[in-house]
């Protein structure tokens, strides 16, 4: 049998390093940078308010207090958006609101809470404001470049972008933005079995789930993933599907039909082709295959054939797949990983490294001994969906453990 370690190794081989598209900088959530984004101009662009206020000279106020406050006439009303210089001549002030370029030669605002001024919606504009206090030159102004200077990188490239990194991109004028691409995986599922759900249901059938579950897992690691719809056990119906599916796919990923019995369909289908079927020492998720696929047009199509059980297939997914997939588009390829304290007793069996379903702490909170807990759930069997569902960590228990006690530190990947 192949270890885990290797077979990761020969699935990630079928992985190129990541190509880059350009996409629209609002349509880029979750997807990696390629460049650095260097700021083509300063941010802020031009010194302007921070308040709602008066613009003013300090010195033109200095020494106001309640007892003798400062009035000075209001000779301009510069909202947010102005353009056009505007220059504020001494003894003189001018009614600014935050984001409104400060006039020339004003150096500083005051805050209309610490005026008698009255910005009520109804309110006919004062053409004169009282002050009872003083300003400090400079305050309440955001200068230029205070938040990034010209030519600055405002994001290294590498960077996954989320919602904050997708609005400085935007507020440095990009509307797109060069990204690793992501990859289009399409998912056949196979059995004479499955029934689509929403569908009635004859006794012996069972419902499609890993289609639709896998091409979540695809979608929450980033892919685009598309599923078509299950294929019976019979090879000419699979290679018709696997012929159309593969044509606008990187990467085609099967489920089912690759374990040892009879009408093991996807193994039938490609044993003679580039696809290695092999064994690997692990549970759940032994029969494995992958290689590649020639697609009518010649294509040589990366495939990945997962067993059909859903909890071998999903588990499988996350062993062999996922890493490799991420780091193709640029994306961090590893689930956290935290040794962690066993809460019961385990079994595991001899010579297979098991990947048991766990579910740890929602906070990852430690336990007494300042270790995260992790309870392990549900029997081996791989077609206990339920608790799969109910996990949300897998324990990874080395081939050649057996047994552990309670209390032992193992090795758990974090969902
Ligand atoms: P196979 O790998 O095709 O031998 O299937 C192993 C087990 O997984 C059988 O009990 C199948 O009915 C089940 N199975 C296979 N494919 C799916 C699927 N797409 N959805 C749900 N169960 C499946
Ligand atoms: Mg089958």
């Amino acid at each position: 049998m192949r270890s885990v370690a290797e077979h990761q190794k020969i699935v990630s081989e079928l992985f190129g390093p990541p190509e880059t598209v350009r996409v629209a900088v609002a349509d880029a959530l979750g997807m990696a940078t390629v460049d650095d984004a260097v700021a083509a101009f300063a941010m802020p662009a031009f010194d302007n308010s921070a308040m709602d206020g008066y613009a003013v000279r300090a010195d033109d106020i200095a020494g106001a207090s309640a007892a003798e406050p400062v009035r000075l006439p209001v000779v301009d009303d510069i909202p947010a958006g102005r353009t056009g210089l505007v220059t504020l001549a001494p003894g003189t002030t001018a009614r600014i609101m935050t984001g409104a370029p400060l006039p020339d030669g004003a150096d500083a605002v005051v805050p209309v809470e610490l005026t008698d001024g009255d910005f009520s919606v109804d309110h006919v504009p004062d053409s004169t404001v009282g002050f009872s206090s003083g300003v400090e030159a400079g305050k309440h102004i955001r200068r230029e470049g205070s938040d990034i200077a010209r030519g600055d990188v405002a994001l290294p490239a590498g960077t996954v972008l989320g919602a904050a990194q997708i609005g400085l991109l935007s507020a440095l004028g990009l509307a797109d933005v060069a990204v690793a691409r992501r990859l289009r995986v399409v998912v056949l599922s196979t059995g004479s079995e499955l029934v689509e759900p929403g569908k009635p249901l004859q006794h012996g059938q069972i419902y499609e789930s890993n289609g639709a579950m896998l091409t979540a897992a695809l979608t929450e690691a980033g892919a685009l993933a598309r599923h078509v719809h299950f294929v019976p056990d019979d090879v000419a119906d699979f290679l018709e599907r696997l012929d159309e599916a593969s044509a606008d796919a990187d990467l085609i990923i099967t489920s089912g039909g690759v374990s040892a019995g009879a009408y093991e369909v996807v193994k039938e289908a490609l044993d003679a082709g580039p696809v290695e079927f092999v064994k690997v020492a692990m549970q759940p998720g032994m029969p494995q295959g992958c290689g590649h696929h020639l697609d009518p047009a010649g294509r040589r199509v990366p495939i990945i054939t997962l067993p059909g059980n859903p909890v071998s297939s999903l588990v499988s997914f996350e062993v062999f797949i996922r890493p490799p997939l991420r780091a193709a588009m640029g994306l961090s390829p590893d689930r956290p990983r935290v040794a962690a304290t066993l809460g019961s007793d385990i079994r595991s069996p001899e010579g297979k490294r098991q990947f048991m379903r766990g579910v740890v702490d929602e906070s990852l909170l430690p336990g007494v001994d300042g270790r995260l807990v992790v309870e392990p759930i549900g029997p081996p069997g791989s077609h206990h969906l339920r608790y799969l569902a109910g996990a949300n960590a897998l324990i990874d228990i080395p081939a050649t453990t057996t047994a552990l006690p309670a209390g032992s530190v193992v090795n758990v990947v974090v969902l």
